[in-house]
């Protein structure tokens, strides 16, 4: 059963704006479109204006559009002129993600279907499915990065390509839970009647405080005495969780990085947005605004409060 693709293409005398390079793609990039309209409207509004921003294709909970040819680029991605994104993705829209509900849930499951559809097509794995965030940090798309999905749609892409079969239940009986929003290792752990040290064993988990939303924990598998201290944190895909004091370095990153997720980036405009352990005037900077709109004094000082709040956000 294939999905059937409608077609409302730019015209090429618009090339020149939304799609001037020729393409052969290597990856598919998945966006949520932040707004609530239907993937008929994404399409003709996005060829029709005179922006240079285009993708591919918008979903929605009824049907799949086509703006753009798949031999032509797309400026989706915000990583330049160069970028891999924007010269070598199909940028994928999944529409009403702003307000979620059955037909964003909807509009998910159909872009998932067709997303496996694209692979199965040109013969690609799951590994050729990407995230915006993934190539200029963005946080898109917003809602399944939100709700701690990411993996999870991933998971459920791979389990269509293989025609339905999940590739990890199909290799191992190993259960496995995704960590979400709020989530901690111990409400985990008592929620599916193993212990915390027993989890800590089977997901070479150091730090029971730091684990990431989405991030996969198994449930059942074989302990390992092997366990690797985390020494830096690249910009998640899901949040980290500052629950230990601050003291430097490493924890500094922490608290960066989490700085980050809430879009209170240290340092906007440098590489990995300035997530780089030293707490500086800029860290202070991203500090202070975070404070002055969580109704905290707005002193630029990482203390308990500003602790605390941050947790209850991420
Ligand atoms: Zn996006």
């Amino acid at each position: 059963m294939s999905i059937q693709v409608k077609k409302n293409l730019v015209s090429e005398a618009k090339y020149a704006l939304k799609c001037p390079n020729a393409m052969s793609a290597e990856y598919i990039t998945i966006h949520n479109t932040a707004n609530d309209a239907s993937a008929a409207n994404e399409i003709s509004y996005m060829i029709g204006n005179t922006s240079s921003t285009s993708f591919h294709f918008a979903v929605d909970d009824k049907e799949v559009i086509q703006g753009l040819p798949l031999n032509r680029n797309a400026w989706h991605t915000g990583d330049g002129t160069n970028g891999t994104g924007n010269r070598k993705s199909i940028g994928v829209e999944i529409c009403y993600s702003k307000s979620g509900g059955p037909k964003y849930e909807a509009a998910e499951a159909l872009a998932i279907s067709f997303v496996a559809q694209l692979l199965k097509e040109r013969g690609w794995g799951i590994d050729r499915v990407k995230k915006h965030q993934d190539w200029n940090g963005k946080y898109c798309p917003h809602r399944i990065l939100s709700e701690g999905r990411w993996e999870q749609v991933k998971a459920a892409i791979e389990k269509e390509l293989n025609g339905g079969v999940s590739a990890k239940k199909a290799s191992s009986s190993a259960q496995v839970y995704y960590v979400k929003k709020g989530d901690t290792l111990s409400g985990i752990a008592a929620s599916h009647g193993v212990s915390v040290k027993t989890l800590q064993s089977f997901n070479h988990i150091t730090d029971p405080n730091l684990i990431k939303v989405g991030q996969e924990i198994k449930l059942s598998g074989t302990a390992s005495s092997k366990s690797h201290a985390p020494s830096s944190y690249p910009l998640p895909s899901g949040v980290i969780k500052v629950t230990s004091p601050l003291t430097k370095g490493t924890k500094v990153k922490q608290v960066q990085t989490a700085l980050a997720a809430l879009y209170f980036y240290p340092d906007k405009g440098a590489k990995n947005h300035g997530v780089d352990g030293v707490y500086g005037p800029k860290t202070a900077n991203a500090v202070k605004r975070f404070q002055s709109v969580s109704g905290l004094t707005a002193d630029g000082i990482y203390g308990p409060k500003t602790k605390a709040k941050m947790e209850q956000k991420l």
